[in-house]
């Protein structure tokens, strides 16, 4: 184990991202809590495989009881029910399959979709790279995931075109299936009017699922709940606590209106996985893709018993606040813009270059420069075909003092390079 221990400090260690820095402020965060890595101590330790009741008793019954937990946090009325999913990628796929098996009066899985009309889903061009590949997955296919047009701050879907393209699609002889929503995606934090598109969907019969993979976490502060307001309208809804919240990655919750549908997409029962005299509890390997499920209870239970909801809220509250201020700072600057206002605390900004340069090359050339300087870690992205670079706060460690030290690195790199 010694020689083990020093080539994982010398060969792994220098090679590796640190996603659990303070001045983490690329992609979204995966916080890592260590709480919940206790947690993840004990459940390694008893390694049990959680896919029916009889092989995991507590843990069935905490993943129930720490799900509504945070049903309750997050402010969704009685009556929704959820599962731990794996990722987000995950709970998406479960959510667009039983999208498909319902539009096919549940024919799909027992007939394949050869002879059926071509299926139809609805989204914005904002939403996550995981929802195009549920659509590939299900066999959908790429060509049937319909891009509505975004509009208004967060380029939230039209909602007169959404419905436009459901009535011509059925009139064309296809099959509308379902409505996917966008709650801070993740290039500029898109968002969608889920009371609007909610609406869509119960005028048309279709199931809406939304994805918060990232900002659900911080519907735990009432605050910011205007950003879904609708969401109790929603079929399903996934939100990541492996994110923002701090559960040690992985910990997804697919939250469910009728958990009816989902089980009836994906349960199957051979007899080995039967648990005869045991009807009426929840086998949760019934409501997700995998068999084999890990126990992701026990952190999300550790990690909201030792910091509590005030503390957490307190946390996400002060990096919007320093994310919005360091926005602003930014704006202040000579030759810099925000492309994309803070959405909580995502926002994107470019820096002009002089006149003869390129601004896309500039600006990746500024982000790699601000990356390989190492002090600060951050991601670029694309809006409207432009260049833009990322800043998100969220890492459990990170302190006003780290957002100081962010905005001098990228107004003293970009002096430097520009
Ligand atoms: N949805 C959004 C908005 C995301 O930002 C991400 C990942 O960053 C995902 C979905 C995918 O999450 P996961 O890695 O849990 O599949």
């Amino acid at each position: 184990m010694d020689s083990i221990f020093a080539d994982f400090e010398e060969k792994i260690l220098p090679g590796m991202t640190h996603w659990q820095h303070p001045r983490f402020f690329a992609y979204f965060p995966a916080n890592a809590a260590p709480v919940s890595v206790v947690a993840e101590y004990l459940v390694s330790a008893m390694a049990a495989q959680c896919m029916l009741w009889q092989t995991s008793p507590s843990a069935t019954e905490l993943e129930t009881r720490t799900v509504d937990w945070m049903r309750q946090a997050l402010g969704l009325p009685q009556g929704f029910s959820g599962v731990i999913q794996d990722s987000a990628s995950s709970a998406t796929l479960a959510a667009v399959l039983t999208m498909r098996e319902r539009a096919l009066d549940w024919q799909g899985n027992s007939q394949g979709l050869a002879g059926q009309p071509r299926l139809r889903v609805y989204s914005s061009d904002q939403v996550h790279t995981s929802i195009d590949r549920a659509i590939w997955i299900s066999g959908i296919g790429q060509e049937n995931l319909v891009r509505i047009s975004g509009q208004g701050r967060f380029r939230g879907m039209d909602t007169a075109e959404l419905e436009a393209a459901i009535i011509a699609d059925r009139a064309a002889g296809m099959l509308p299936a379902g409505i996917i929503g966008s709650v801070g995606g993740t290039s500029i934090g898109g968002t969608d009017n889920i009371a609007d598109i909610a609406g869509v969907a119960r005028r048309h019969g279709l199931y809406l699922h939304v994805d918060a993979a990232w900002a659900g976490s911080a519907m735990i502060c009432p605050e910011y709940r205007h950003y879904w307001a609708g969401v109790e309208q929603a079929d399903s809804i996934v939100f990541n606590p492996h994110k923002w919240l701090g559960a040690q990655f992985d910990c997804s919750i697919q939250f469910l209106r009728q958990p009816e549908d989902l089980v009836r997409t994906l349960a199957i029962k051979p007899e080995f996985l039967k648990t005869h005299g045991r009807d009426g509890v929840i086998n949760y390997s019934e409501w997700s893709v995998p068999l084999g499920r890990r126990f992701r209870a026990l952190k999300l239970w550790f990690l909201l018993r030792a910091h509590g909801l005030e503390n957490l809220r307190a946390m996400i509250r002060a990096h919007v606040s320093w994310s919005e201020g360091l926005a602003t700072r930014l704006a202040g600057e000579p030759d810099f813009e925000i492309v994309s206002q803070p959405m909580l605390s995502l926002f994107s900004f470019r820096h002009r270059p002089a006149a003869d340069q390129d601004h896309d090359e500039h600006n990746l050339l500024l982000v790699n420069a601000i990356n390989d300087d190492g002090r600060i870690y951050l991601t670029q992205t694309r809006v409207d075909g432009r260049v833009a670079i990322r800043f998100q706060v969220g890492q459990f460690e990170t302190t006003s003092a780290d957002t100081d030290t962010a905005f001098s690195v990228i107004t003293e790199i970009a002096r430097q390079i520009g």
